[in-house]
């Protein structure tokens, strides 16, 4: 790979490799871009495949953070970190703590959380390195309920946009995977009348949903093919990808799981079925917004977050107005939003 080339063509300030033979830690951390304030975003503990893989994804996902945050209106940047190694044999308090080191050695300019394969227990042994990191126990906590809620308020802005109301009552959402935010989503979806067919690979994540919440549930490859009103993934990325954008029978794509299409054609294919997708990175925006308020040293409250959540349906409603009016899709539509906060902060700069 050819660094400076693609850290130059995706527009990334600083990348640091960190390397602590002691701990065995081998880590990258990404700045993307900090025009709006410390580049936020959590730390992914993960077995990659090669260096490469590692290098790819925190390119990737730090920049998907930069405009997700700007998206939520934060003063933030954005960032993200990988470690290399399994996060079910490799995890110990050195290796955190060597990583904090590396945190706080950037003075600030990144602030970590928890992400995939880390936990707040991690954090717990980062935090008594540097003061740059959040999403600790006792502060702002799990994210996950205020993840599902945010993505509630944008599935009802999406009924808004596509129907002229946002009544849930007897629609019919599809929901791929039951986790931390899946499961609380059918609850609130549930509460408010909506029908429910739901799917996971664990059958024990089935039978709660189908105990507590009495949703209908399918094989997890069917789930594409339910006629519904709202497909709403939850569980992992390129779900909508060649295998399953024609067998879609929904109006609104609008989930929670992060990079949910493929590439950026498929938001192509589905204006072309007539189908609206609701951008992962604004619609899923609620947990980034619980953490920051972490940051920021407000004090936390759920009628704060529940304030500032109003920016997802409102960011939403901008993002579908802008892509009818500039004839784009609605996953450019929201590059191109996020990309004017951020830049627009940057030509105030220089
Ligand atoms: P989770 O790991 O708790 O839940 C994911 C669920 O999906 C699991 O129950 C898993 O069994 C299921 N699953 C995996 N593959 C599946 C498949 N092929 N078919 C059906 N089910 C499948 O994760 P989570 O915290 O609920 O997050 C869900 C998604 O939302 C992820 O993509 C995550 O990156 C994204 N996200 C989460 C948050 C948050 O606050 N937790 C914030 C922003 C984005």
């Amino acid at each position: 790979m050819e660094i400076f080339k693609v850290i130059g063509e995706m527009g990334h300030e600083e990348v640091v490799f960190c390397n602590d033979p002691e701990s065995g830690l081998k880590a990258i951390i990404a700045v993307h871009n900090t025009n709006l304030g410390p580049a936020l975003g959590g730390c992914r503990m993960w077995s990659y495949d090669s260096e490469e893989d590692a290098i790819r994804d925190v390119l990737r996902l730090s920049r998907g953070m930069t405009y997700k945050n700007a998206m939520m209106n934060l003063p933030l940047g954005g960032g993200k970190s990988v470690i290399i190694g399994d996060p079910r044999k490799d995890k110990s308090e050195k290796l955190f703590r060597a990583f904090g080191k590396f945190v706080n050695s950037l003075g600030g300019k990144y602030i970590t959380a928890e992400d995939v394969g880390t936990c707040p227990e991690d954090m717990r042994y980062v935090a008594q390195e540097t003061s740059y990191v959040a999403g600790l126990d006792g502060k702002s906590g799990d994210p996950s309920p205020i993840t599902a809620f945010g993505v509630f308020l944008g599935i009802k802005a999406c009924c808004e946009w596509v129907y002229g109301n946002d009544d849930l009552k007897g629609k019919v959402v599809a929901i791929q995977g039951l986790g931390h935010v899946g499961m609380e989503l059918v609850r609130l979806l549930t509460e408010a009348g909506a029908k429910l067919v739901v799917t996971d690979i664990y059958s024990d994540r089935i039978d709660e949903a189908k105990e507590k919440y009495g949703v209908e549930a399918v094989d997890p490859d069917k789930i594409f093919d339910v006629a519904c009103d709202i497909f709403a993934p939850c569980a992992l990325g390129a779900v909508i990808n060649e295998n399953t954008v024609d067998r879609l029978r929904c109006k609104i794509v609008a989930g929670a799981a992060n990079n949910q299409l493929k590439d950026e054609s498929f938001a192509e294919r589905l204006a072309k079925r007539g189908i609206l997708y609701a951008p992962d990175y604004v619609i899923n925006g609620g947990g980034v917004i619980n953490v920051s308020i972490e940051v920021s040293g407000e004090i936390y409250s759920r009628e704060l977050v529940n304030e500032k959540l109003k920016i997802i349906p409102k960011r939403l409603k901008e993002v579908f107005e802008f892509a009818e009016k500039e004839k784009v899709t609605t996953a450019r539509a929201a590059d191109m939003i996020a990309e004017r906060i951020f830049m627009k902060k940057f030509n105030q700069i220089s």
